[in-house]
This record gives C-alpha cells, structure tokens and sequence, in this order.
C-alpha cells in the first residue's frame, strides 16, 4: 500500500485521482485549501479509513510521510485564477517549492499538473512537447501561464541538481462530472446554458478550436506517467487530438441536451489562444500505448447527466 498527497484533491481532478487511487488500494492524502474545490466533490469518499482530508494552503510548507505525490493545487479556470493572480502564481512557484522539497526530504516521486498554457497563443499546430510556446509575461493568462511554467522549470531543476524523481505532464482542456458549474470555462457554461434554457456565450466568433479531454482518460495518463520508468520524466503532453470550434462544441450540448437556447456572441477575453491540439505521440509511446479511450460526444453525455442531477 503506498501513501499517497494529492495536493488540490477536493477539486474537480483531484476529486477523481483520489478516488481512483484509492480503488487501486492506497492510501491517500487529500490536501486543499477550497478555493475552487469543495468537500461535496470528495465526501462520498469520506468514509474510507485510508482516505485522509488535510485543509492547507500549499503555499505555505507541510509535512508528511509519503511515496508519491500530485501537485494538482492551483485555480484551472480564467475566470477563478484572474480573481487574484498574485495568488495565482503564488499558488504555482510557492506551491512547488514547497511540495519540491517535501519530495526531497522524504525521497517520494513527485507529478506536476502542467498545462497546454505553457504553449500559450501557439504558433506551431498541432502541438509537440518541444514546442517552447508563445505566451504574453504581462497579459490577463501570464499570471496562470507563466505560473505553470516556472513550475515546470523548478522541476526540472530540483531533478538535476538535486535528483528529485519527477514527472511533469501537460493536460489539455479536461472535462467531466464534478466541474465547478461556476467556473466559467466553456464545457460547463455550455452545458448549464443549455440546461437552464439560457443564451450560449461565444466569445468572440466562435472559431477558434480547443481539444477536449474527458476526465476518466487524463486520470489513466496520470497514474501510467507516475508509474513509468525514472528515467522518463516528461513534459508529456496528455490530451485529446480531437480539435473542435466553439460553435461546434456549442451545437452539440444544445442537440444532446434538446435545448431551445440560441447562440449569442460575446467579445473575445484578451490573449484568448486560437488554437490548440496535442500531438501524444510521445505518451503512446512511453506510457504504455496510452491515448484516451472517451470520444467528446460520449463524454459530454456523462458530463450532462451530472449537471442535470446538480441542477435538479
Ligand atoms: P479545480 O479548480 O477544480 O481544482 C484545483 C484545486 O486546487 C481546487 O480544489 C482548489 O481549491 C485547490 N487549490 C487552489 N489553490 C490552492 C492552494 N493555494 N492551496 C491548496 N489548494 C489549492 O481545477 P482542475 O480542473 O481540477 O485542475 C487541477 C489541476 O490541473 C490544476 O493544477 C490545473 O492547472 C491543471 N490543469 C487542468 C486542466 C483542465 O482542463 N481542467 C488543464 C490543464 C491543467
Ligand atoms: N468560451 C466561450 N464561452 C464561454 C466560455 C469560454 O466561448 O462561456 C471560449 C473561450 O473564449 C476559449 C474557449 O471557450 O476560447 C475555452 O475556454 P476555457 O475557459 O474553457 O479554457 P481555456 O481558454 O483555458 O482553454
């Protein structure tokens, strides 16, 4: 039985690692300060005696005795991680060191969740894990984007100099039950939109593209890239290659959802990427012939069924 931190654990991620890593017979450490996560996301798994719940900020150092952790604590959505980004990129630089140096101390394998965001507004199409990115320091995201890379380069330093094993992956745009229904990004406000009979908001024209990932399939990626070879630590883009437009995406939550709601369309935010599509060439490669398994329509099924339930 291994002991596990997942740190942002009672988010909408988190909340489906620990469950699955609770099923495969391990302990774990949940470790979340609420900010955008709840304890509704986890109490189902409240009653299991290896399931520990820990309220901390990661921002500030904690200890424990463990082999593996998930550095998965930071606000995803643009909305909630704009709120205060100074917190943002406190969460994302102050949160690895801390959590750098608890692997350290006590030898346990550490993955960061690191995002597509380092690519920033791409250049390159579809993105490679050697494309270096092309994202604005001073814009609306940087806080988010630029958080995340410094994460990604204090892992790599805290691995060379100091032989930390690491992992670090790139998730793509992830969706699935438990998503915050306020967090403002679009497979949610989509779904609740059509739900509730609302107008869809399109920011800007509606043709940029976002690859969507379903939950279930980033969480098989996760635990195969923890379990890997040592000598493989990433970055290891996990995503979906199927690209779609927001109008597409949009079109298909109002046929499953039957819903009567009509398109309007709202400015585009500032920096907003145009496109985006993973290349998993290497995760297929290194992690067990890995590629996502949950094609968007069937997942966004699931996605609805639980906001229909949420919204009753
Ligand atoms: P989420 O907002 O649901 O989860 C983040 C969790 O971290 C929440 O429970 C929140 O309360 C917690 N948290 C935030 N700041 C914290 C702090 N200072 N200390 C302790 N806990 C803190 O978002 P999510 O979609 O589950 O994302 C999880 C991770 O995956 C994030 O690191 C995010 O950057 C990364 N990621 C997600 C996506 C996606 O599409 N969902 C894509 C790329 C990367
Ligand atoms: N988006 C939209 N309507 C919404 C929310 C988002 O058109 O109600 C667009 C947004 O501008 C972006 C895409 O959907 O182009 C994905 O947005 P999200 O916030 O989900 O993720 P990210 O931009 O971080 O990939």
């Amino acid at each position: 039985m291994k002991k596990i931190l997942v740190t942002g654990g009672a988010g909408f991620i988190g909340s489906h690692l620990c469950e699955r890593l609770l099923k495969e017979g391990n302990e774990v450490i949940c470790l979340d300060n609420y900010f955008t996560g709840s304890k509704e996301n986890i109490v189902h798994l409240m009653d299991n005696p290896y399931f520990e719940l820990v309220r901390h900020d990661v921002t500030e150092p904690y200890f424990a005795e463990v082999d593996e952790i998930y550095n998965l604590a930071c606000p995803a959505s643009p909305p909630h991680y704009q709120y205060n980004p100074i917190k943002t990129i406190k969460t994302s630089v102050m949160g690895a060191i801390n959590m750098l140096g608890l692997a350290k101390r006590v030898n346990a394998k550490i993955l960061q969740a690191s995002t597509s965001e380092v690519y920033g507004d791409p250049k390159v199409h579809p993105q490679p894990e050697s494309y270096w990115g092309n994202v604005n320091p001073i814009g609306i995201r940087s806080c988010y984007d630029e958080g995340k890379r410094c994460a990604e380069t204090l892992f790599m330093d805290y691995h060379n100099q100091n032989d930390v094993k690491i992992k670090i992956i790139r998730i793509f745009n992830t969706y699935g039950p438990r998503m915050n229904p306020n967090d403002g990004r679009v497979v949610s406000n989509f779904i609740v939109q059509a739900l509730e009979g609302d107008d869809i908001t399109i920011y800007g024209d509606g043709k940029q593209t976002r690859s969507f990932q379903y939950v279930d399939d980033l969480v098989e990626g996760m635990i195969r890239m923890m379990a890997s070879e040592d000598t493989f630590v990433g970055p290891v883009n996990i995503g979906n290659p199927g690209e779609f437009t927001m109008i597409e995406l949009a079109e298909k939550i109002i046929k499953q959802t039957q819903s009567n709601s009509k398109l309007v369309f709202q400015e585009l935010p500032k920096d907003d990427p145009l496109q985006r599509k993973p290349i998993i060439s290497l995760a297929k490669e290194k992690l067990d012939a890995w590629e996502p398994r949950i094609k968007l329509d069937n997942g966004l099924e699931k996605t609805i069924e639980y906001f229909k339930e949420k919204l009753r």
